[in-house]
């Protein structure tokens, strides 16, 4: 299936900032004549670049491994309640949070201004702290 993203200029998207390299919130400001998001602009730095949609062909394995970390970690934290996602709030390793977009996941690496996320999708770097 090809993944291609529709969602119209001045809609919120959310993808990887090629500067925070951080999956962030983006406003579309540029399309194909498709209506294909080709151009992004971060909230969060200003910056505008390509939208790079996210590449699923070669992540299949590695998806499927990911899902069964995912479960194994949540039968484990199965108790906690999770805590809703904000970027100023501060996680720790084994937090279950909850995302907007992504849903349930739990925290596999926190620092300062980083957390690293297991979602069932996947691994995601999410800011925080801030
Ligand atoms: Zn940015």
């Amino acid at each position: 299936m090809a993944n291609k993203d529709l969602t119209p200029v001045a809609k919120d998207i959310i993808t990887t900032c090629t500067k925070c390299k951080l999956e962030l919130r983006h406003v579309v400001v540029a399309q194909d004549r498709a209506g294909v998001v080709t151009k992004v602009r971060c909230y969060t730095c200003g910056t505008e670049h390509k939208y790079h949609p996210e590449k699923r062909h070669a992540e299949t394995r590695k998806k499927t491994a990911s899902i069964e970390k995912y479960t194994n970690l949540m039968e484990q934290h199965k108790d906690k309640d999770p805590r809703p996602y904000g970027m100023n709030e501060k996680y720790d390793i084994h937090d279950v949070i909850e995302h907007k977009v992504f849903g349930k996941g739990i925290v596999t690496k926190s620092n300062d201004q980083k957390i690293d996320v297991l979602f069932e999708t996947g691994q995601r770097i999410l800011a925080c702290g801030r």
